[in-house]
């Protein structure tokens, strides 16, 4: 079957082949469903039961600066960074969050001189994660305001930059890029997990943030956690969610353990029939990667970025990072990709919303098999026909 519809990004036509299923198919999100399947796999060793008069009281651990950290939380946390060797811990406080969405909140505030005239510049590096200037600007803070691109950022004074690192949305490693002398950085370090990107040495920065959402799937138990060197700004922090949430979900963060367990153990104690939980995400994204990078090169439409291999010192192999997103170029007369690809029921982020021009887009490899399938089947078959 060939169907002929007309893009609003361009008045060129567009044919596509074979559409197959003819649903909408959602990628704008980086939800993890893809996850689903190995923790289907796993069944009840990962379940816990919480018996009814757990979690009553507000307090987790009254001696520890963090006092609604859970320590069983705090231990699987500590053991998977030891085993993976993806972020240095030694020293540091632990500040858990309600997904690391809050924790960048809560940096922002500790982070932010409470007596200046000026609220604090927040940077990052475009292409940068959407929601950064979001969760800066919602509340229209006299404390911090969001500055933009880091790469153009050329005010004095003191600023805050966000490094994420590899980076939503193109993948791509990096460093700090503003550098001046009165600059703090948050390293977001999210995606810096070995079904990612190589592991090429422990992280160990000042500021550090992770999620379960990206590490394990479990986006829904809405837990992040911040490692961080300073105890003053690990005890302002821990204020901002005194304030804010008076903690954070006690049942949460003793599921987060038990996954975090079922995952250290998978590595340490691997069992002959069942997959360790990275070597299964890890062939997942290999899989997805190589499925849609040979679409992209069929369709001719479109470019991704290159990302050159390197050593994973976790798994021992030589891979180059692949990403939770696809960061999709398209090319020629196409100058809305958004809307190219929604004419094409394939729903995705515009590159506007991350300091980026509309030719860019933003897809999630994250999803559940059959919709990834099904997105690289429709990307496989989109053509431009030039206009008489
Ligand atoms: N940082 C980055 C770079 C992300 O991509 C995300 C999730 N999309 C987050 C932080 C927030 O994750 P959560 O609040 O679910 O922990």
């Amino acid at each position: 079957r060939t169907q002929k519809t007309t893009t609003s990004a361009s008045s060129s036509t567009v044919t596509i082949a074979n559409l197959g299923k003819d649903r909408v198919i959602d990628l704008d999100h980086g939800d993890p469903t893809m996850y689903e399947r190995y923790w289907q796999q796993v069944g009840d060793k990962s379940s816990i039961l919480i018996p009814g008069w757990r979690s009553v009281s507000y307090l987790s651990d009254p001696g520890n600066v963090c006092w609604f950290l859970e320590p069983e939380f705090a231990k699987q946390v500590t053991r998977l960074h030891k085993i993976v060797r993806n972020a240095e811990t030694e020293g540091r406080h632990i500040v858990v969050g309600t997904g690391s969405t809050q924790l960048v909140q809560a940096l922002l505030y500790a982070l932010s001189p409470q007596d200046a005239k000026e609220p604090i510049n927040v940077v990052s590096a475009a292409p940068y994660y959407s929601c950064y200037p979001d969760i800066t600007d919602c509340l229209k803070s006299g404390l911090y305001k969001w500055a933009g691109d880091a790469r153009s950022f050329n005010k004095d004074g003191p600023y805050i930059e966000i490094v994420n690192t590899p980076n939503n949305p193109d993948g791509t490693s990096g460093q700090a890029v503003v550098n001046r002398s009165r600059g703090t950085l948050i390293y977001d370090l999210a995606y810096y997990w070995p079904q990612y990107t190589p592991i090429a040495s422990p992280a160990d920065h000042d500021i550090m943030l992770f999620t379960v959402s990206k590490c394990t799937g479990h986006a829904g138990m809405r837990i992040g956690w911040a490692l961080v060197k300073d105890l003053e700004i690990a005890k302002k922090m821990i204020k901002y969610i005194e304030i804010t949430t008076i903690g954070v979900s006690k049942d949460s963060q003793l599921r987060a353990a038990k996954v975090l367990t079922v995952v250290s153990d998978s590595v340490e104690h691997p069992k002959k029939k069942e997959e360790s939980f990275f070597d299964f995400g890890y062939s997942k994204m290999s899989e997805r990667w190589k499925l849609l990078k040979a679409a992209v090169e069929q369709s001719g439409l479109f470019t991704l970025p290159e990302l050159s291999p390197e050593f994973c010192k976790f798994s021992g192999k030589l891979f180059g990072t692949q990403p939770a997103f696809a960061w999709l170029k398209c090319n020629g007369p196409v100058e809305d990709c958004e809307a190219l690809l929604r004419e094409n029921k394939i729903l995705a982020r515009s590159g506007k919303h991350f300091g980026a021009s509309r030719q860019f887009v933003r897809i999630s490899m994250l999803d559940r098999e059959e919709n990834i399938g099904l997105f690289i089947e429709r990307l496989s078959k989109i053509r431009i026909e030039k206009p008489m």
